[in-house]
């Protein structure tokens, strides 16, 4: 028999996390579909059955693309990831405007859970240089310490407020304002291997790049995991943009 009470629903405790997640939900995307799109203009249609036959010339072909900056036969794939991360790096991740998708979890719609993201010991903490050439250096106990009491106390007290004002009866639009970007949200990103390759020369940070980037550590977090997920569909064109200097065709 199910009981009645007048007791209001536990609130969830926070949960502290310093990792980011990124699941491939769906692909159409192999090295295949560049050379098909490439040899549209010479063989058309009928290079489908020439892909595998020849893979020394398939990966010339990639390597003169790549080179030469014949960047549309990189769009003809389709990549979308579910991404788990903080708002902090969602709002940098918008700001890539082409090629990309995005769909986010909702704040109005849905009452947001409390999950905040903590650096993890590994996480460089000090910054030190000026813009564009900062350097990051380990924290000492101190400082580590410190980092993880002041943002899970202010964690705590702001999804304290949030909550205070849902048991108010106000509208989770308006509560949701006094949550920080620390907040774990999610969406589904789609991508193909062109704006995907755009992304990465920005958000990472890799010797090989000719023309070096300096991201913030937890996007760059995001972005090791897109690759893995892109360089396992397509090593052909994966291998090709790491020789040709991580620059986007
Ligand atoms: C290390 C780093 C630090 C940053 N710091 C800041 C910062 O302090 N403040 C800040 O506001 N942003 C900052 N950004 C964000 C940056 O300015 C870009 O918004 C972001 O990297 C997306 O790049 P994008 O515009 O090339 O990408 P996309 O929007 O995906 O565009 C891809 C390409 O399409 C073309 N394109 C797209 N839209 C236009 C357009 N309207 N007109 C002409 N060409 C277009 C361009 O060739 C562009 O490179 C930073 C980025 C990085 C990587």
């Amino acid at each position: 028999m199910c009981q009645v009470t007048d007791e209001a629903p536990a609130v969830p405790e926070p949960v502290f996390r310093d990792d980011v997640t990124v699941e491939l939900v769906r692909s159409s995307a192999q090295d295949a579909d560049v050379l098909f799109a490439a040899r549209v203009s010479t063989a058309g249609e009928q290079s489908i059955e020439e892909l595998d036959k020849d893979p020394a010339r398939s990966r010339g072909l990639i390597n003169y693309l790549m080179r030469d900056r014949h960047g549309t036969p990189f769009e003809h794939n389709s990549m979308t990831f579910l991404v788990t991360a903080p708002i902090f790096v969602f709002r940098e991740f918008h700001r890539h405007r082409s090629g990309w998708s995005y769909n986010e979890e909702s704040g109005r719609y849905r009452e947001l859970q409390p999950v905040f993201y903590v650096p993890g010991a590994e996480r460089k903490l000090v910054q030190k240089g000026r813009p564009g050439k900062y350097e990051f250096f380990e924290g000492t106990p101190e400082q580590q310490k410190a980092t993880t009491a002041a943002m899970e106390s202010s964690y705590r007290q702001s999804y304290d407020a949030y909550q205070a004002m849902l048991a108010e009866g106000v509208a989770r639009e308006v509560a949701r304002a006094v949550l920080p970007v620390g907040l774990f949200s999610s969406m589904y990103a789609t991508c193909n291997a062109r704006s995907l390759m755009h992304f990465l020369s920005l958000r990472t940070k890799d010797d090989r790049a000719k023309v070096p980037s300096f991201p913030q550590r937890e996007i760059e977090m995001v972005a090791e995991q897109l690759e893995a997920h892109w360089a396992a569909l397509m090593p052909l064109t994966h291998a090709a943009f790491n020789e040709h200097g991580r620059v986007a065709p």
